[in-house]
C-alpha cells in the first residue's frame, strides 16, 4: 500500500532523514519507535507531505505521489493524526470532528453532508464520550479525551492509512492503555496504520511489523514479535536504560 524508496529530507541544510526505505501492505500495522529525536514525526511529515522529501520516492497504492501536497494525498486517505492533537479547543467537539470530514468535501460533492453524518455516527459508536461532549468545547476534554477526538477527527476523513504520530504522549498509563484499545478496534476492523511512539511496549503489542530508528536511520526492522521478545531491547535501541 505504501512504499518509501531511498527517502531523504530534513529542515533547511540539516537533513534528518537518509536513504530511508520502508514497506507496508494493506491492513498491516507498522510501529515505528526510536528515543526524542530520532526522525520519526519526521519520517510522518515525509509520507503525509508536509515535509518535501530531498531524495528519493513515496508509492502510495501504486502510485508515485511523492510530488502531491499534503491536501491531495489526505483526499487519497493518507491521513495523519498529529502529535500533540492539535484540536481546535474554543470550537465543539462536534466542529472539531466535523473539520476532519474536509478531505472529502470535493470528492463528494452533494453526498458530502450524508458523509459527515455517517462519520459522526461511526465515531460516536467508537466513543461514546464524545457523543456524550458533543457541544463542549474541545478545550474541556482530559488529555486522553482529546487523544480520542484526534482520532475520531482523522477518522472523519475516510482514511485508508492512518498516521498516528505519539498518541499516548502525555497520557496516564490508563488512558494510553483506553486509546490503544481503539486502536486494536481499528486494526480488526483492517485500517492500515503506522504508529509512532518513544516507549516500545504499547505499539509492538499492536503491530506487525516495526522500524526502530536512531539519528534519521532505521537500525532494525523485524516482525513485532521478534522485537518484542527483544528483552534488551531499550537498551540496545533507544538509549534508555
Ligand atoms: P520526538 O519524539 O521529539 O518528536 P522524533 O523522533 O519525532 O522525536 P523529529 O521530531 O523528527 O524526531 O526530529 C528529528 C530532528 O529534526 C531533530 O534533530 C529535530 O531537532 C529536527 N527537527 C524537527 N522538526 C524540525 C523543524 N520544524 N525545524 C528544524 N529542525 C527540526
Amino acid at each position: 500500500m505504501l512504499r518509501l524508496e531511498n527517502a531523504a529530507t530534513g529542515y533547511g541544510r540539516i537533513r534528518v532523514l537518509d536513504s530511508l526505505a520502508l514497506e507496508l501492505g494493506e491492513g498491516r500495522v507498522l510501529a515505528v519507535i526510536g528515543p526524542n529525536g530520532a526522525g520519526k514525526s519526521t519520517l510522518m511529515r515525509a509520507m503525509c507531505g508536509s515535509v518535501p522529501l530531498w531524495d528519493g520516492q513515496v508509492l502510495y497504492e501504486g502510485t508515485d505521489i511523492t510530488r502531491l501536497s499534503a491536501e491531495a494525498r489526505s483526499e487519497r486517505g493518507l491521513i495523519l493524526c498529529p502529535e500533540g492533537r492539535r484540536i481546535f479547543s474554543s470550537l465543539s467537539i462536534e466542529e472539531n470532528l466535523m473539520l476532519g470530514a474536509t478531505p472529502l468535501r470535493g470528492q463528494l460533492g452533494r453526498s458530502f453532508a450524508g458523509a459527515v453524518k455517517d462519520g459522526l455516527e461511526r465515531a460516536y459508536s467508537i466513543f461514546p464520550i464524545l457523543k456524550e461532549r458533543r457541544q463542549n468545547s474541545g478545550g474541556a476534554l482530559s488529555g486522553g479525551q482529546q487523544q480520542m477526538l484526534a482520532i475520531a477527527r482523522a477518522l472523519m476523513a475516510r482514511p485508508k492509512l492512518l498516521l498516528l504520530d505519539e498518541p499516548s504522549l502525555g497520557l496516564s498509563p490508563k488512558m494510553a492503555d483506553d486509546v490503544y484499545a481503539t486502536l486494536h478496534l481499528l486494526k480488526k476492523q483492517g485500517l492500515t496504520i503506522i504508529v509512532v511512539e518513544e516507549a516500545a511496549g504499547r505499539p509492538l503489542a499492536l503491530a506487525d511489523d516495526a522500524i526502530v530508528m536512531r539519528n534519521g536511520c532505521i537500525v532494525r526492522r523485524d516482525s513485532a514479535e521478534k522485537l518484542r521478545q527483544s528483552g534488551n531491547l531499550a537498551s540496545a535501541y533507544l538509549g534508555v536504560e
